[in-house]
């Protein structure tokens, strides 16, 4: 009697592991994967994800209640992409054995499925599959084939280029230009009657993210009420050169007629295409560019035209590039004097990073206040002047001489995405929120002296570290808190000598 009492109560407290549940992804509070697990004693969880063993961290991670029989939970995933895609198998162990039950999770599609090299396509034991898929993708390789056979005979190189159908918005029927005129401070419903979202500046072909709301009133597309100021070729002196970007050279020069002084000091950019594609880019960049008048936006003087090459006239920024300027300015920074060290350039101190900061984002809040959308903020495309005086100064041409600072995207798409949030890597939207993700990794290139962002990682790493990130633009501050944040830190902040001429 006794024996048969202690047998049936081992009976009772010892059942091997079995997941009575595993539920495909669903959303609930979080994205979740539901799942009943029953044994005695309580087994053990692992979870794997695609066979490899899941560590839990704040994006992917098990949430369990223990009960006298069973255990409950969620495998809970905070906004989970295309990175979270796979086979999730849940192991169970106690004692008595082991069981496993997998079930598949498919968040997001891949962004760029043609460059980042994250899933091995499964073998097809379908040969009518294989034949459906290979046709397609004959076809559409001879599509693309086509299409950036037409795009390289009418259109020119952008920075971005981007050329999705519908995606690149050109003010003009065969233009290819990335220019919206400004009436008036706004942007004319002519260059966007697309429906844009954001309008993107710069001397490349970018594209425009759809937004019907912005500036369907009260414009008159016929009528330009832009006038480009034209310089004569005779009044330009070039003296020397500044840099090269992706357009053409930058030179120093001395332009004539300008200004009452009669002579001044101009950076002077040259357009090396001249397709007639380019020609038009160009007017439209430069109605784009008189439109912008800012202090912390470099000034355009305006066009010479007389003869090749086409000619951009800037104030000149004597510190050039604030890249250049805070590697310059850094701790390992040494002036070379005939290959000789000679001596530093004085370290920039805290005030004068936050000075820099708040001048970027002074500008920032023009461009924002216009509905501009710069989709390539970086210390690259910004320039010093006297006094630390700093603008946002480069809106489509530094491409080439950072190159490593663009990541190729299924062969020609150049996106700067160590300076993109996760929204414009998954989804390319680029919205004044986007560029406020910009200045964060600005603030960041500010403080470590011009570092690359992530240079520790190889561009898909940088890809996914961003993705997984997942910061949702709503939750950011808007440009104008932020720049309020840096002049109350400027005020806290221990004054030091101005070390910069
Ligand atoms: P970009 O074609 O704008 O990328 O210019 C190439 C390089 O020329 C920059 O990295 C700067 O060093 C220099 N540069 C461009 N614009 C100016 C300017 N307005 N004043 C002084 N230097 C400039």
């Amino acid at each position: 009697m006794s024996n048969w009492h202690w047998s049936s109560l081992l009976f009772c407290f010892l059942v091997p592991p079995t997941i009575v549940k595993l539920e495909e992804p669903a959303r609930y509070h979080d994205t979740c994967i539901l799942f009943t697990v029953r044994g005695s004693p309580l087994p053990t969880l692992r979870w794997f994800h695609d066979n490899k063993e899941l560590t839990p961290n704040k994006y992917v991670h098990p949430d369990v209640d223990y009960y006298k029989d069973d255990i409950e939970g969620c495998l809970t995933f905070k906004n989970p992409t295309h990175f979270n895609n796979g086979n999730y198998t849940l192991e169970a162990t106690n004692y008595l054995g082991v069981v496993t039950s997998s079930v598949h999770g498919h968040f997001l599609n891949m962004p760029f499925p043609d460059s980042v090299t994250a899933e091995t396509p499964k073998p097809q034991e379908d040969a009518f599959g294989v034949f459906i898929a290979v046709g397609l993708a004959t076809f559409a390789c001879v599509i693309l084939v086509i299409l950036f056979l037409l795009i390289n005979k009418y259109g020119r190189r952008s920075k971005f280029n981007i050329k999705g159908p519908g995606a690149v918005m050109n003010v003009e029927e065969n233009s290819t230009s990335p220019l919206h005129h400004v009436n008036h401070g706004v942007i004319s419903p002519c260059a966007l009657d697309n429906g844009s979202d954001s309008v993107v500046i710069g001397l490349s072909r970018i594209p425009i993210i759809e937004n019907p709301q912005y500036f369907r009133h009260g414009h008159n597309c016929s009528k330009p009420t832009t006038y480009v100021h034209h310089i004569k070729q005779r009044d330009i002196v070039l003296k020397r050169e500044l840099g090269e970007g992706a357009f053409g050279k930058v030179f120093l020069a001395e332009c004539y007629n300008l200004s009452p002084t009669k002579k001044m000091l101009v950076a002077v950019k040259t357009l090396k295409d001249l397709t007639l594609a380019a020609r038009k880019d160009f007017q439209h960049e430069a109605e784009l560019l008189t439109n912008l008048q800012h202090e912390h936006i470099v000034k355009f003087y305006g066009v010479c035209v007389d003869g090749d090459p086409l000619i951009m006239v800037f104030e000149y920024m004597k510190h050039g590039d604030l890249n250049k300027f805070l590697r310059a300015h850094g701790p390992d920074a040494m002036m070379l004097v005939d290959g000789q060290p000679l001596q530093t350039n004085g370290e920039l101190g805290l005030v004068q990073m936050l000075q820099i900061a708040s001048q970027i984002a002074a500008g920032m809040i023009y461009l924002a206040s216009q509905h501009f959308v710069h989709r390539d903020l970086a210390t690259r495309n910004c320039l010093v002047g006297n006094g630390l005086l700093v603008k946002i100064g480069d809106f489509g041409m530094s491409r080439d001489i950072y190159s490593t600072d663009y990541y190729r995207v299924g062969g020609h798409t150049m996106l700067p995405i160590r300076w993109m949030p996760p929204e414009s890597i998954m989804y390319r939207k680029f919205t004044t929120e986007s560029d406020v993700w910009s200045f964060g990794v600005i603030l960041w290139e500010i403080f470590t002296y011009g570092k690359q962002p992530w240079f520790q990682l190889a561009n898909n790493e940088v890809i996914e570290c961003i993705t997984q990130g997942r910061r949702e633009p709503q939750q950011r501050l808007i440009i104008k808190d932020i720049q309020q944040k840096l002049f109350a830190l400027m005020k806290a902040a221990p004054v030091y000598l101005d070390i910069l001429g």
